[in-house]
């Protein structure tokens, strides 16, 4: 393991060699960075490397933290920053009449009614995503299916489950599960989750067959792939 100082964060990282020739960076879910350098480059240059990347790789990891439920807890209160549909929000708190979350002028409000308790805020705000995630899931899933046209398979089912390590899955011929912390991505990588699972009710496997329909469905499928899973090449 190693490390390299940004302002006053430290970023530990892994190195692996391999004969590529350019140098790969990729921020995994649990926050991991792991440095893929041409087996040739020298250990300055690498880290020169990283450090010119180390904004990227600290955004990226701010990126993941949101979505992980055992990275640092989230606190629940004003001030902190919650994801929705690919962009932050800051939390604004606050006491009211009623049990409420809003959108609103780029803050993320959770009304609480009597008193302002974190567990509340918490369960006001997964409900409020949980909403969310159902009716933007369905309207991403429709646009998605269309595309499929000259395919023959029905409208999948679209299931919401939460999942520890995958954003959708497609084990049956009739159903998609989505982990309903994809809200917090983009619609795009949304969109390109569940195309991706409607390409394996064509063809189950990874193969050149599946990346052929992916591609021609969605052209720029990669981007939103690396951006799911923080990778940059
Ligand atoms: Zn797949």
């Amino acid at each position: 393991m190693h490390k390299i100082k940004y302002g006053s964060q430290e970023i530990f990282y892994e190195l692996k060699r391999s004969n590529r020739k350019t140098l790969g960076i990729e921020v995994h879910p649990d926050n991991s960075v792991i440095i893929v350098a041409p087996s040739k480059s020298s250990f300055e240059d690498i880290e020169r490397k990283i450090e010119k990347r180390a904004k990227w790789i600290i955004n990226q990891q701010a990126y993941f933290n949101q979505f992980l439920p055992r990275t640092p807890e989230r606190k629940y209160i004003s001030g902190e920053t919650h994801f929705y549909l690919g962009k932050s929000y800051r939390l604004k708190i606050s006491l009211g009449t009623k049990n409420q979350v809003k959108l609103k002028a780029g803050k993320l409000e959770v009304i609480c009614k009597n008193k302002i308790k974190q567990e509340l805020v918490k369960n006001l705000l997964a409900n409020w995503y949980y909403t969310h995630a159902e009716k933007k899931f369905k309207s991403i899933s429709n646009e998605a299916f269309s595309k499929f046209k000259e395919y023959d398979f029905k409208m999948p089912k679209i299931e919401i489950r939460r999942m520890s390590k995958r954003w959708g899955s497609c084990n049956t011929l009739d159903k998609i599960t989505l982990n309903p912390e994809i809200i917090k991505a983009s619609s795009k990588c949304i969109e390109y989750v569940l195309i991706h699972e409607m390409c394996h009710l064509v063809v189950r496997n990874h193969n050149k067959e599946f990346y052929k329909i992916l591609e021609t469905i969605m052209p720029t499928w990669k981007k939103w792939k690396d951006k799911l899973e923080n990778k940059l090449s």
